[in-house]
């Protein structure tokens, strides 16, 4: 990942910590490790919005179950899935500072092309020789590179039972997968989902909440009879979608509708094709814009082994091309791991009798990385200077309300309106103090869409102001209509010049 000269990285850092969205935990501490991050009411306030709208857009719309699975495990799941022996990292510590740095990704910022973190230690000495790559710190020679195991061990009780904090959320639901058979009637196709936390001893974590210890993730886990692979529900409403896609070894982006994916086999399935399609459509309208957006299709000697066939959904952001979800064809290989390890019966018995372990289609996604995405390619320079575009589905608040003097019974007016759409279930900020431009330009900083502004006037026609935020536009709508017009402008991402032409 390479820094944008502008600046425009160090912009979204400095705007994400004054205005408290996201900024180093335990900060009063000196020597707090790196790697873990806060979010402060805004930040939280954007992240519960991203998971909602995935939630929505996602979960309950294509009907999945969504559980909570703990986030400590025993060492027994992770010997199942093969993290204990092969979730490492390859690592390099540079002979002068001592600093350790992923040796895979020194090499790709030095050679500006991206080098899998799954070539063998031998060939990455050979490439750090060969391409001359020092110490980003000092300069320093580097030394031999080794591998790193990224799991993070607790110690619960005395430490009798060995136990480790999840490096990915959808270990839980593979374990879930034989009950929700059992108990809630699950009928493939079907995902289970999850968001929670992971965490991975990152051994140089970086760039801010984009590769930190402990993140967030959004894991959705599709269980499907590679048989049926092309029996899916929906897939005549997507297939003539175009997904924009790299494929291997092409240097120019594609847009290949979901339909052709599958007849000229880039995909091994109607299902993939659906999901990349449902995928490419949610991020979208989060406000990661299509030209900003692609799948890269990874190869085999970059992808996991288990994996069929992956394709990363990556944002062009300040920081290079950076992934946000990881979609994998697992196979049946989970499952099948868990149920040898653990002992348990992992199959499905469908409606005619047939016995199978299911083949699972994930797609795991980033919070941190979708919070970061969105505010870089929101990001604007307005006349009162940077601000974040957010749309209204995803921005912290719904709206603004400002009394437009603190006198006149305005302020009591303005409160009025405030219950009102907090009785509506509207998110929003009340602010009275500093003059009307300033408390549009706070708004605006931490990308309120709409201010609510009462004046002299609303209290005799019973109405308000709502300026928008992108285009500084102004209509003046009853309160009586208030809730019906945000409910537009929000939920159905409304055209604001559509409210001033209905006036
Ligand atoms: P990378 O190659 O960038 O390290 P990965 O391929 O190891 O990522 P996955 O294991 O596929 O990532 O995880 C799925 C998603 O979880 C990623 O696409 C990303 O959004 C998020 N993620 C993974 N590691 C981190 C991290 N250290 N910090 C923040 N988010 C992360």
């Amino acid at each position: 990942m390479k820094k944008e000269a502008n600046g425009r990285y160090e912009k979204i850092l400095e705007l994400a910590t004054r205005k408290s969205i996201f900024y180093p935990s335990a900060e009063v501490y000196p020597n707090s490790p790196s790697g873990f991050w806060d979010f402060g009411p805004v930040g939280q306030a954007i992240r519960r919005k991203i998971v909602g709208f995935w939630r929505h857009e996602l979960v309950y719309r294509e009907d999945m179950m969504e559980i909570h699975g703990a986030q400590i495990l025993p060492a027994s799941v992770f010997e199942g899935s093969g993290h204990l022996k092969s979730f490492a990292d390859p690592i390099v510590q540079c002979t002068k500072c001592k600093k350790y740095e992923r040796a895979d990704r020194l090499i790709s910022e030095k050679i500006n092309e991206n080098v899998p973190e799954s070539l063998a230690i031998e060939k990455l000495d050979e490439m750090i020789k060969k391409h001359k790559v020092r110490c980003p710190k000092c300069e320093g020679e580097l030394g031999k590179v080794s591998k790193f195991n990224m799991m993070v061990e607790t110690i619960i009780g005395r430490g009798e039972t060995k136990t480790f904090l999840r490096p990915e959320a959808c270990q839980s639901i593979f374990l879930n997968f034989p009950r929700m058979v059992k108990t809630m009637r699950l009928k493939l196709p079907c995902g289970i989902a999850q968001e929670g936390g992971a965490f991975r001893n990152e051994i140089s974590p970086r760039q801010s909440i984009t590769r930190a210890i402990e993140f967030s993730q959004m894991e959705a886990e599709v269980f499907f009879d590679p048989e049926k692979i092309n029996e899916i529900e929906g897939f005549d409403e997507v297939k003539n979608y175009k997904i924009r896609i790299l494929r291997l070894g092409k240097d120019k982006l594609e847009e290949i509708s979901a339909d052709k994916l599958v007849k000229e086999g880039i995909v091994p399935g109607k299902l993939i094709a659906y999901y990349l399609a449902r995928t490419q459509q949610v991020w979208n309208r989060m406000g990661i814009p299509l030209e900003k957006l692609r799948f890269r299709e990874v190869g085999k000697d970059e992808r996991a082994f288990y994996s069929l066939a992956t394709f990363d959904f990556e944002v062009e952001t300040s920081l290079g091309w950076l992934e946000l979800i990881a979609n994998n064809y697992r196979t049946d290989y989970d499952l099948k791991k868990h149920g040898e390890h653990s002992g348990a019966d992992m199959s499905y018995v469908d409606e005619d009798g047939k016995k199978i372990i299911p083949h699972i289609w994930e797609i795991s996604a980033g919070v941190d990385r979708t919070l970061f995405a969105i505010l870089d390619c929101c990001l604007k320079e307005g006349k009162e200077g940077l601000y974040f575009s957010l749309k209204p589905i995803i921005a912290p608040y719904h709206c603004a309300v400002f009394p437009l003097v603190k006198k006149d019974g305005m302020p009591e007016f303005a409160k009025k309106v405030e219950k009102i759409l907090k009785d509506g279930w509207f998110d929003m900020i009340y602010d009275e103090s500093g003059s009307i431009g300033r408390r549009y330009a706070r708004a605006d900083e931490i990308g309120v869409p709409f201010c609510l502004t009462i004046d002299g006037d609303s209290l005799k026609n019973e109405d308000v102001t709502i300026r928008e935020r992108d285009s500084g536009k102004q209509v003046r709508v009853k309160v009586s209509e208030l809730r019906h017009v945000l409910r537009d402008l929000v939920t159905h991402d409304m055209d604001f010049g559509k409210i001033s032409k209905k006036e």
